[in-house]
């Protein structure tokens, strides 16, 4: 087994993996990302994630969703390309309208308010059969893959998977103490050769590596409903982009938190919502 090496992530280094815009840049430049997101009830799981994508430097977004959320994502978020699902209320991955092929999607984003419908169980093995870019992999997509485990291993290298500590133990299993959830952690980044981006305070990311970054910025007001869902969509625009996973992680949680220690500067930990951070995030 490999030492493991632990990080902090400093301001000063997240400022170092931030690029700049080229000055001759196009929206080509910054990749086209999918986001699969959203059951009926949990839309607006979808319209924050897609919100947090274009917010984080995407080149093009399209969100595909069950039929019920087209109009509401049409009006929310009139930025990105909408492909309704055939399916009313969760998602099956097929479309009404023609589309690109997953394959055509530079990242591609998929868990924020999906449900567990076996439908959407069945959308999730034909991606993960037909991708092989980087997925960013986040609740629901969680536990499918926690229950269908035959799924883990065709996670293609290098995505990024971000449970929070409920949805990790599902994946794996129960630990003992802080020391023993960060083997666990670990071993299973190292594993499926994937990043695992432990949500909480002081987020900690495991690499393919096995070593493991733990985040210094955000605040317990982010313990709200749909900021992971903002989290999803600031990965998943910085895979499009072309950074590699651990860096994409590493800054990505970094931003994530900062634009939450300014929401609650502006509102307080106590009133602060996942909408706040949406306003607060800022790539300089
Ligand atoms: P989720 O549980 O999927 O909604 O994600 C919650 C998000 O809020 C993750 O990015 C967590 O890291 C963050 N978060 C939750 N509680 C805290 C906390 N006490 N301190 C810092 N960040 C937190
Ligand atoms: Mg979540």
């Amino acid at each position: 087994q490999a030492i493991t090496s632990y990080y902090y992530t400093t301001p000063e280094e997240a400022r170092l993996l931030l690029r700049q815009r080229e000055r001759f840049s196009h929206k080509g430049s910054f990749g086209h990302a999918l986001l699969l997101v959203g059951s009926y009830g949990k839309i607006g799981a979808g319209v924050l994630a897609a919100k947090a994508c274009l917010r984080s430097g995407v080149g093009l977004l399209t969100v595909q969703a069950p039929r019920c959320g087209y109009t509401v994502l049409q009006t929310a978020v009139p930025e990105a390309m909408c492909r309704p699902d055939t399916h009313q209320y969760v998602l099956s991955g097929q479309s009404e309208i023609e589309g690109l092929p997953y394959s055509e999607f530079s990242a591609i984003g998929v868990g924020p308010g999906i449900g567990k419908a076996p439908e959407t169980a069945n959308m999730l093995r034909t991606l993960l059969s037909e991708f092989r870019n980087p997925l960013v992999l986040d609740a629901d997509a969680l536990n499918l893959l926690a229950e269908n485990r035959e799924l883990l291993s065709m996670v293609p290298e290098h995505s990024i998977l971000t449970p929070h500590p409920k949805e990790f133990e599902r994946l794996t299993q129960k630990w003992e103490n802080d020391y023993d959830k960060l083997e666990i952690l670990g071993d299973f980044a190292r594993r499926y050769r994937i990043v695992v981006v432990l949500k909480g305070a002081h987020t900690a990311i495991a690499t393919p590596e096995g070593d493991v970054h733990f985040n210094s910025s955000g605040n317990p007001g982010l313990s709200t409903g749909g900021t992971g869902d903002v989290l999803t969509g600031v990965l998943t625009a910085l895979l499009a982009q072309g950074y590699d996973a651990i860096e994409a992680a590493v800054l990505g949680v970094y931003q994530h938190g900062l634009a939450g220690d300014r929401a609650a500067e502006q509102r307080g930990q106590i009133g602060m919502t996942a909408s706040d951070i949406l306003e607060t995030l800022r790539w300089s």
